[in-house]
């Protein structure tokens, strides 16, 4: 079949494709940990469920205009100001499909054919789909576990040239749990300053951090950067509201309106009863996230409890997010007890599904070929069992 060039670099989700196998295998009777999910397994809070349960009842069921409801606009705005201490009006809000459709849109309005933009990996594959999409370049500056993944400014700098348009940013970031502190934040933003280029700051996973750090936005450190940042946040993974598509975007006036257009030629508005709910998760109490802080770091411990016990298994410390990203390289060359050899993070995830009954995603995607990335967006009880899972498959290879 003769698919249009505008697709021709398009490749497969390969979470989507995993999840895919793991559905077959339990279709089939196997029982499965899945650690490959990228959402909390929390049920999405009562008050929101009473909330779209009123939206329905109230008829909030048509059309809204493109960008989102004004009443939840001004809000995002408002929330945003107020813990942020930026000056957000309503026209400087979209709301869209997700998170994943504020970035796809900044992105398209931004970059273009003979741009390059800048990802610090590990990244979240779906940025450099997105990218190439929009006809330009993704550019890797890597990091390292040894430096827990911070940005090394030198190498950021090397890799910018007079096509570099954007830097995105992931903190707390998937997959490696790194957050990025004020200085590193403030460096890059000078960076950015300087050679004229947007930041892309996406910060879904804003309300998960750990062992007291805070998550900075470049968008709350000056006007200057203000004006070059474009602030993507939603729902999915603090409200457990996933499902229900909702995300926004804080920028520059002239940013969104492209964004508004484009939305309003691809998808239109996103459900209008998400965005009725949404107002009421504006108003949880900051103790709502206390509590699911409180939670993910203790599964956070757990999974490294497991890991540690796994000989040769270099263990991160995240911060934050609820993803981990052990280094299994001791274990490449190693036979299975079929006799398939383990070169790859691939082939290392496929074992563990067939053979230890876990579900991982490779590092590959990632730009972490040795690595693995686990969510232990679970009970901590399954969280063990994986981990004793993942151990014993390991113990058989030679
Ligand atoms: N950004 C990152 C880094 C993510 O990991 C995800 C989801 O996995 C998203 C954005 C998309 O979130 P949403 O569900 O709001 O589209």
């Amino acid at each position: 079949m003769r698919l249009s060039p505008n697709i021709k670099e398009l490749q497969p989700s390969p979470t989507l494709a995993l999840r895919q196998r793991v559905q077959e295998l339990t279709r089939k009777g196997h029982t499965i940990l899945d650690m490959s999910v990228g959402e909390p397994d929390l049920p999405m809070p009562r008050v929101l469920r009473e909330a779209a349960k009123q939206a329905i009842d109230e008829g909030w069921t048509r059309y809204t205009p493109v960008g989102g409801l004004l009443a939840l606009r001004e809000k995002l705005a408002e929330h945003l100001n107020q813990r942020k201490g930026t000056d957000y009006k309503a026209n400087e809000i979209i709301v869209s499909t997700g998170a994943k459709q504020c970035i796809a849109q900044a992105v398209y309005s931004l970059v273009g054919p003979g741009d390059e933009v800048l990802l610090l990996a590990p990244y979240w594959p779906s940025y450099v789909t997105q990218i190439q999409l929009a006809g330009a370049q993704a550019v890797s500056v890597p990091t390292r576990a040894q430096d827990h993944y911070q940005p090394d400014l030198e190498l950021l700098q090397k890799a910018i040239t007079p096509r570099t348009k954007m830097i995105i940013l992931n903190s707390p970031n998937n997959p490696t749990g790194a957050v990025y502190n004020r200085a590193t934040v403030e460096a890059i933003a000078e960076i950015a300053c300087k050679h004229d280029i947007w930041l892309l700051s996406d910060e879904i996973y804003e309300r998960l951090t750990y062992h007291g750090e805070h998550p900075v936005s470049p968008a709350e450190l000056s006007p200057e950067v203000r004006a070059r940042t474009i602030l993507v946040n939603g729902f999915s993974k603090s409200c457990s509201m996933a499902g229900w598509r909702l995300g926004y975007m804080a920028g520059p006036k002239e940013v969104i309106a492209a964004c508004e257009a484009l939305q309003g030629a691809w998808t239109s508005n996103t459900n209008a009863i998400a965005q009725r709910t949404a107002l009421a998760a504006l108003d949880l109490a900051e103790g709502f996230f206390d509590d699911l802080r409180g939670v993910f770091e203790q599964r956070l411990l757990q999974i490294q409890e497991g890991l540690h016990a796994i000989p040769n298994v270099e263990v991160p410390t995240p911060q934050g997010a609820f993803y981990i990203l052990p280094d299994f390289h001791a274990y490449f060359g190693l036979k299975s007890p079929q006799g398939a050899v383990i070169d790859s993070s691939l082939k290392l995830a496929d074992y563990l599904l067939l053979e230890g009954k876990v579900a991982t995603v490779p590092g590959e995607p990632f730009e972490a070929p040795t690595c693995l990335r686990l969510a232990y967006a679970m009970d901590k009880q399954i969280i063990q069992q994986a981990t004793r899972q993942i151990q014993q498959a390991l113990a058989q290879l030679r």
